[in-house]
């Protein structure tokens, strides 16, 4: 087939393990939509074939199709995105953790033969959500399914045929944008509009991941003035509740979850560490406060009660009109009406 630019297919497997949040999360992204790409509105992208069986008009053989010309390599470039985690299939002697389709015998083929033979064939290969990017909590540690990332999969020095490295776009589920942005870049990059994609060491969009959730979070100034939250439901920092967002590689502080509004934190939901490697144990339990803010919040105490006590002195007094400003009595005098003016 003759190579263009003008023309991808994005082939979205949804059968690793997983809950399929990240294909429900992308309908909610805005900026771009999922149909701002597929409409071309989207400037510098090529056409979009896109692919995914729970988002797909066509079924069974109509669309298996589009999977099996892929794999025997009749069906132009295409990105291959892989959701949920991948099974270890070589842990049993019977049966299979993951599978997508029939073969000809009316055999199930496992996720993992589809993924050996897509993503050599792919121009690039991207990871969506934290289970299919580092594992997951399908990955937790005595897992009988023995669940892995693609970057444990395949290797973290994986490139494609196009010398792309997996791209991983975390988060349980990843947050909308966040899915739509990296693959507009990525198509941009097919394109040839964009240099290489910058990930950091975790493979992630640096872009995106580079700031914590603290650094772009809503509640940021109460920490800043130590004021704690006790309870869920109050408006200040909620780091004694459990919130580890000051070590963790996230946006949504920043982006909110849909059209700007949301995000975890920003709307009283404690900060889990989705977006990361190390996510669940290292932050578990999740209800109790992270060991390093004990530190940090004690830290901050005095320096924060301080600080907000002269701030809010310094408020009162913005409050107030300037003395020199102020009138001792009204500028406009307005006389009182009459019975006859009534
Ligand atoms: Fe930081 Fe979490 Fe507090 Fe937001 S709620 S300011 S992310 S510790």
């Amino acid at each position: 087939m003759m190579k263009t630019t003008d023309e991808i297919s994005i082939l979205w497997l949804t059968a690793g393990l997983g809950c399929d949040g990240e294909t429900i999360a992308l309908t909610g992204a805005t900026q771009p939509s999922l149909e701002d790409i597929l409409a071309g509105a989207v400037p510098g992208i090529p056409k979009v074939n896109f692919r995914n069986p729970l988002l797909a008009y066509e079924s069974a053989d109509d669309f298996m199709r589009h999977f099996h010309e892929a794999a025997a390599g009749e069906a132009g470039d295409f990105i291959l995105v892989v959701e949920g985690s991948v099974p270890d299939e070589t842990n049993k002697t019977e049966g299979f953790w993951a599978a997508f389709g029939v073969d000809e015998n009316g055999e199930p083929i496992l996720t993992v033969d589809w993924i050996e033979k897509l993503a050599p064939r792919a121009w690039a290969v991207v990871a969506a959500g934290t289970c299919a990017s580092y594992g997951g909590v399908h990955a937790m540690q005595n897992n009988p399914t023995g669940a892995m990332g693609l970057a444990d999969y395949l290797g973290w020095d994986w490139r494609s045929r196009a010398g792309v490295p997996i791209v991983c776009i975390p988060g349980c589920p990843t947050m909308p944008d966040t899915l739509t942005q990296t693959l507009v870049y990525l198509l941009q990059q097919f394109a040839g509009a964009m240099p290489m994609i910058d990930l950091d060491d975790s493979l992630r969009p640096r872009w995106i991941f580079e700031a914590t959730l603290h650094e772009g979070c809503d509640r940021g100034g109460y920490y800043e003035q130590a004021q704690f939250a006790e309870d869920y439901g109050d408006r200040e920092c909620i780091v004694k509740l459990g919130c580890w967002g000051p070590v963790v590689n996230c946006n949504v502080g920043k982006r909110g979850w849909t059209n700007g509004v949301g995000g975890c934190a920003n709307v009283g939901g404690t900060c889990i560490g989705c977006t990361m490697p190390a996510f669940p144990e290292k932050f578990m339990s999740f209800m109790s406060q992270p060991p390093g803010s004990l530190l940090s919040s004690q830290a901050i105490a005095t320096y924060g009660k301080a600080i907000n006590s002269l701030r809010r002195y310094t408020l009162n007094s913005m409050n107030q009109t300037p003395a020199w400003r102020k009138k001792t009595a009204p500028f406009y005098q307005i006389e009182p009406l009459t019975k006859k003016d009534e």
